[in-house]
This record gives C-alpha cells, sequence and structure tokens, in this order.
C-alpha cells in the first residue's frame, strides 16, 4: 500500500511531496525524480506526534547528518502508518541477523538429526526408489565400466553359456529378477560385482582364477543374492546416499560421484551373509553343488598373504571373514548334471579371447 506525504528537512529546505511505503523492515520513501530512501522501520523516531523523524548518516566528507520529517496531511494515514512503525520498533535491534542465526542452527540441527537417522531411513528411501531410476543407474556405472574394461563378447557360445548359468541358478524363482551377465576384459583382476538394475559384472581375471565352472556358478549365485535383495541400490543409499542428497541440494554435479559410489560399494556384513544365505539356496535348488563356491574363496584365502593388499584380489578383499562363512557351508557333492561340459567351460573361458573382444574397446588396466 503507498501513501502520500510530505517530506521536510532536505537539503532545499522546502517540502517535497513524497510517496511512503512499507517494505518488509524498511519504509520505502520516494520523491518524484529522486532515488528512493529506505529508512530502517527501527531507527524511525516517534518522538513528534504529527511526524515520523529520521536521521541519516551522511557519510561524505563533511559527516553532515540530515534529518527528515516526514508528515501526511490525513491522521488517520498516520496512525495507520505509526502503528506499523512501532510494532516494527518492538522487535529486537537485529533482527534481520538474529532470524538468520536461528535458521542457520535450526538447519544445521536438522542436518545433524537426518545424518544421525540415515542408517534408518536409508532403506525406506531406497524401496521407493522406481526401477526405472534403478536400472538408469546401472547403465550409468556399467557405461563408465565399459571404457576402462571393454565387454568381452565371446568365442562363439560363451555368453550363451553364461547366461544359460544365471537362467539355471534363477529358474526356481519364479518372480526372480531380470538379469544381464557380462564379463569385461581386464585380466588379473579377480573381481566380480552387482549393479542397480540387475547387472551383473565378472571380470575377466576372475573367469581366469575360477578352475570349475561349479567355482564360477558359486561366484554368480553369491552375485545374485545381492541382485535379489536389491543390495546394489540399498547399499549406495546407506553408504553415500546422505552425501549425494547434500551435494544435490547444494548443486553439485552428482553423476560421477553415484558411480563411484556404485563402484566402490563395500556392503556391510549382514548383506555379504544375506547374498551367501541366498547364493547357496540359489546353488541348492539348481542342483549345482556348493563345493565349487567354497573352494574358490579357500584358494583366495590362501592366496592371501602372497597377494596381500593387491588390486588382482579385489573380490577377496571386499569379503571379508571367508573362514566364517566357509565354516556355514555344509558341503554338498559335485553337481549333477554338471554346470557345463568340459568342453562348454574351455569355451566359456575363451570368452576374452582377443579376437572376442567388443570391436575398437580400448584395453586398459583398471584400478
Ligand atoms: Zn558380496
Amino acid at each position: 500500500m503507498e501513501y502520500s506525504g510530505r517530506l521536510y528537512g532536505d537539503r532545499e529546505g522546502a517540502a517535497l511531496p513524497v510517496t511512503v511505503r512499507i517494505a518488509g523492515n524498511y519504509m520505502v520513501v520516494t520523491a518524484p525524480g529522486r532515488a528512493p530512501m529506505r529508512w530502517r522501520l527501527s531507527r524511525i523516531l516517534l518522538t513528534d506526534p504529527n511526524a515520523f523523524i529520521y536521521e541519516e548518516e551522511k557519510r561524505g566528507d563533511t559527516g553532515e547528518k540530515h534529518r527528515y520529517h516526514l508528515r501526511f496531511a490525513d491522521p488517520g494515514t498516520f496512525e495507520h502508518v505509526r502503528a506499523q512503525v512501532a510494532s516494527a520498533k518492538l522487535l529486537p535491534r537485529d533482527s534481520g541477523t538474529r532470524e538468520n542465526f536461528i535458521w542457520l542452527v535450526a538447519g544445521v540441527a536438522f542436518i545433524a538429526l537426518f545424518w544421525w537417522c540415515w542408517p534408518y531411513l536409508s532403506d525406506p528411501i531406497s524401496a521407493h526408489i522406481p526401477a526405472s531410476a534403478e536400472a538408469a543407474l546401472g547403465t550409468m556405472a556399467l557405461s563408465e565400466m565399459e571404457e576402462k574394461a571393454p565387454r568381452c563378447t565371446g568365442a562363439p557360445g560363451a555368453q550363451g553359456l553364461l547366461d544359460g548359468i544365471a537362467a539355471r541358478l534363477l529358474a526356481s524363482r519364479k518372480d526372480g529378477p531380470q538379469v544381464d551377465v557380462r564379463v569385461l576384459y581386464a585380466p588379473g583382476t579377480v573381481n566380480a560385482m552387482a549393479l542397480p538394475g540387475g547387472h551383473l559384472v565378472i571380470y575377466s581375471g576372475l573367469v581366469d582364477a575360477a578352475e570349475s565352472p561349479d567355482e564360477l556358478a558359486g561366484v554368480m549365485a553369491h552375485e545374485l543374492g545381492h541382485v535379489i535383495h536389491r543390495h546394489p541400490i540399498r547399499g549406495m543409499v546407506r553408504n553415500s546416499g546422505f552425501s549425494l542428497l547434500m551435494r544435490m541440494l547444494f548443486g553439485s554435479h552428482i553423476s560421477g560421484s553415484i558411480t563411484r559410489s556404485l563402484l566402490t560399494n563395500i556392503y556391510s556384513r549382514d548383506f555379504e551373509r544375506q547374498a551367501d544365505a541366498e547364493g547357496l539356496l540359489l546353488l541348492k535348488d539348481a542342483h549345482i553343488g556348493n563345493g565349487g563356491f567354497a573352494q574358490f574363496f579357500a584358494r583366495l584365502e590362501a592366496k592371501q598373504s602372497s597377494f596381500e593388499g593387491s588390486p588382482l584380489f579385489v573380490y577377496f578383499t571386499d569379503h571379508p571373514a571367508l573362514s566364517e562363512r566357509r565354516a556355514a557351508i555344509t558341503l554338498s557333492g559335485p553337481s549333477v548334471p554338471p554346470v557345463t561340459t568340459e568342453a562348454e567351460w574351455q569355451a566359456l573361458r575363451q570368452i576374452c579371447a582377443p579376437e572376442a573382444r567388443e570391436a575398437g574397446g580400448h584395453v586398459r588396466k583398471i584400478r
């Protein structure tokens, strides 16, 4: 609302017609053809019963003070504006600064509370992430991985054999996940991981390190356990979700951080136990002996001392407490019928033969 008044005491001495409005903590006084003056309401003096008095500090060389008198012809308007000025003066002097400070403290407290509750919130939050978003995250991480380690497209039939093992493992699950299994070329890197959206990535170093199809099937069963329980997305939200959320709120680009957090997702022990238990069930239901699963880990464990800290055995370091886990496995006999024939196994192991790597893929060592 705008009021008309007269301003006295300006440099010219004569009264100036002005318009007046209240904007937040300020009274904005505008004389025609001049820049509006902003008077802080708390600094307006109410000592004159008929006028508002405002002293402006002049910062010029003279240090001269201007003292303005603002009057309204209509007493009703004057009283109305006076009431607004009076109520503004009741607020603490530096209310703006204090308010900001209160908001800052409240904000920090809220973030701290959120951070503290995060472990309890992360699972319900992950449950609401739509499958399409999960698939998009998986695809994003996968394409970044394949830039460093190209996909092996397989000697004839090799991919089919791999898909066959996954299908056999999941055959007992009517509403099981749709999975995509692929081998990436990274010789010497003994690692495998599940990504959101049902992607199961096996590095060629792990295929080379496996001594039988049962061993490979064991690792795949464990990773499928992670897929079935949505560990990749739950782990990402649990481990990095809070910092990703904060970065998102403060306007950072987070796509690189999402991929990094997916690739370095280290699961909690409860996730590993759940994946083990699920994997063993999958093996049992698929009539695949779990001896290979146990044997593979035992071999990696035996090599641990000589490969301590080596990136070659990432799978081992990402999966702690192997001896404890092996102890929990009741060994069953070998697979009947075998997971693959010996000839098929040899074909599968050729999945990354030089001529079988994806054309144009630039081979680089990962990590
Ligand atoms: Zn695992």
